[in-house]
């Protein structure tokens, strides 16, 4: 493998035809990742030449994304940088790619072809109709063998043209890629077609516009999805037509679904970054997520923080085979990263959380700030979304509604004796003076004794009397957390619903 010596610059460049999906935003990481481990610069570039899937907003909500995760620019559009403007539409306004699609038609590496997408078709049916395999079609423009008084002519009578790449009808064309350790892929020439290189309205195709921005950007590495593989010799032979050096080339992993079936898509999956941040990821969880969706430091480590994976990514250990999307292994290492934070930390991250769902006044009073700093311990270890919070602490915030008897009775007990149980808990927590966890806690160890029920019996009925579940925090912290009134009424509560 060559290694990487002169200073590197690689550009992220997405279409703003949506929302970011997360696996763009892995690839964009990859390229930062490498920008940052060797020094270099990072570019963001926005790839606006598609002017029928332009979305408004698409750009705003890209930028976002990839701010949240943490991934920052040294160029792009609205930083700006010594290669501005950023956005390519702005640069077709200067000019810039038809100079070099002219280059290109005086240099006999382009021409102009007038065939309409009527007279496309009518071609590909004729060549299906002599009973060559259909997906054997390459197009080939009759103007490539017109003269140039043919080209003249049919321009001066105001037909539409586009400019497409002639591709020769012979040989084979190569290029090496980095991930695909650096082997050479070859392509017949004759499996491809003159592909447009600037439409019909003057505007470049993608493969024309990213090429020559990537050129005049100074960019060293094209690190990009593997889905541009095919598209690879075209760009092959158009930096070549153009007298220009080669970048190197890695195409990163696709990301497949969960199943192993297909690709993630926008259409099927849960894939908007935003809907991550919504629900309560970390940033640091997702980057260190996305960062082994197609890398791998070595076969085991998995937690890193963000400067140690920038400190060991290399494109060496990115893998060709594709990744697989697992939603629950990303909510367990968000697990991971809420525990590694300390509680006071957590409670800040969940009051919007607890706002939104009504439990805390918006604005938050001081009050509510610090009673959610008293109740994020209870829930900090179970935590692996911060959305999950409101529902875990509900019962801090509002009365149990409706008891349901199979939950309060526990194992070998009947009604009467946990009605029995439970007026003795209230009994001895009535008169408990220390309201706090230790004292609560040997309190009702004595009690049970007393009583000769199990503590599991005794605690299972008061956990279900006070938050209405089975499931739920450490009990006598959350007694002591919801504080003698509330918790005596809902023991008598609930008592009084087995009668
Ligand atoms: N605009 C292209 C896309 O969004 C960029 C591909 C590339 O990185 O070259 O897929």
């Amino acid at each position: 493998m060559a290694e990487i010596t002169g200073p590197v610059r690689v550009r992220f460049a997405p279409s703003p035809t949506g929302y970011l999906h997360i696996g763009g935003v892995r690839t964009a990481l990859f390229n930062w990742l490498f920008a940052r481990h060797y020094g270099g610069q990072f570019i963001l570039r926005l790839e606006d030449t598609d002017e029928k899937r332009f979305v408004q907003g698409a750009a705003d909500d890209i930028a976002a994304s990839m701010r949240w995760v943490g991934i920052d620019w040294d160029e792009g559009p609205d930083i700006g940088g010594p290669h501005a403007p950023y956005v390519q539409s702005e640069r077709k306004e200067l000019g810039i790619y038809q100079r070099y699609a002219d280059q290109l038609l005086a240099s006999g590496h382009a021409y102009k072809c007038f065939v309409t997408p009527e007279q496309d078709e009518a071609m590909r049916a004729a060549w299906a109709a002599s009973g060559a395999r259909p997906e054997r079609y390459r197009f080939r423009g009759p103007e490539r063998d017109w003269t140039p008084a043919q080209t003249a002519e049919a321009e001066a009578s105001g037909q539409p043209f586009t400019i497409r790449l002639r591709v020769p009808m012979d040989g084979a064309t190569s290029f090496s890629d980095l991930v695909r350790g650096g082997d050479q892929i070859t392509i017949n020439n004759g499996d491809l077609y003159d592909l447009v290189l600037l439409k019909t309205s003057g505007m470049p195709t993608y493969h024309l516009a990213h090429l020559v921005d990537d050129h005049l950007m100074g960019v060293t590495h094209v690190i990009r999805g593997e889905e541009w593989v095919p598209s690879a010799p075209y760009h092959i032979m158009l930096y070549n037509a153009l007298g220009w050096e080669l970048p190197v080339f890695a195409h990163v992993p696709n990301i497949l679904r969960q199943d192993g079936k297909g690709k993630l898509s926008k259409r099927k999956d849960d894939v908007s970054t935003n809907r991550f941040w919504e629900r309560g990821y970390l940033p640091e969880a997702m980057f260190n997520y996305l960062a082994l969706q197609g890398w791998s430091f070595d076969d085991k480590t998995e937690i890193m923080s963000r400067d140690e994976i920038v400190e060991r990514f290399t494109i060496e250990r990115v893998q060709a085979s594709p990744a697989r999307w697992n939603p629950d292994k990303l909510k367990d290492m968000n697990g991971i990263y809420i525990r590694s934070l300390p509680a006071a930390d957590v409670a800040d991250l969940l009051m919007p959380y607890m706002m939104k769902a009504g439990m805390v006044a918006d604005p938050p009073r001081p009050e509510d700030y610090s009673y959610l700093t008293r109740l994020t311990p209870l829930v900090h270890e179970r935590l692996e979304e911060l959305q999950q919070a409101p529902e875990m602490l509900s019962f801090f915030f509002q009365d149990v509604e409706g008891y349901e008897p199979k939950l309060l009775i526990q194992k070998q007990m009947d009604a009467g004796r946990t009605i029995d149980m439970l007026r003795a808990a209230h009994a001895t927590l009535n008169t408990v003076q220390v309201w706090e966890t230790g004292e609560l806690e040997g309190q009702l160890r004595a009690l049970a004794e007393s009583l000769g029920v199990k503590v599991g019996q005794l605690f299972g009925s008061i956990r279900v009397a006070v938050t209405g579940r089975s499931v739920a925090p450490p009990l006598f912290d959350t007694l002591a957390a919801l504080g003698r009134e509330r918790s005596l009424a809902r023991i008598a509560a609930a008592a009084a619903a087995l009668e």
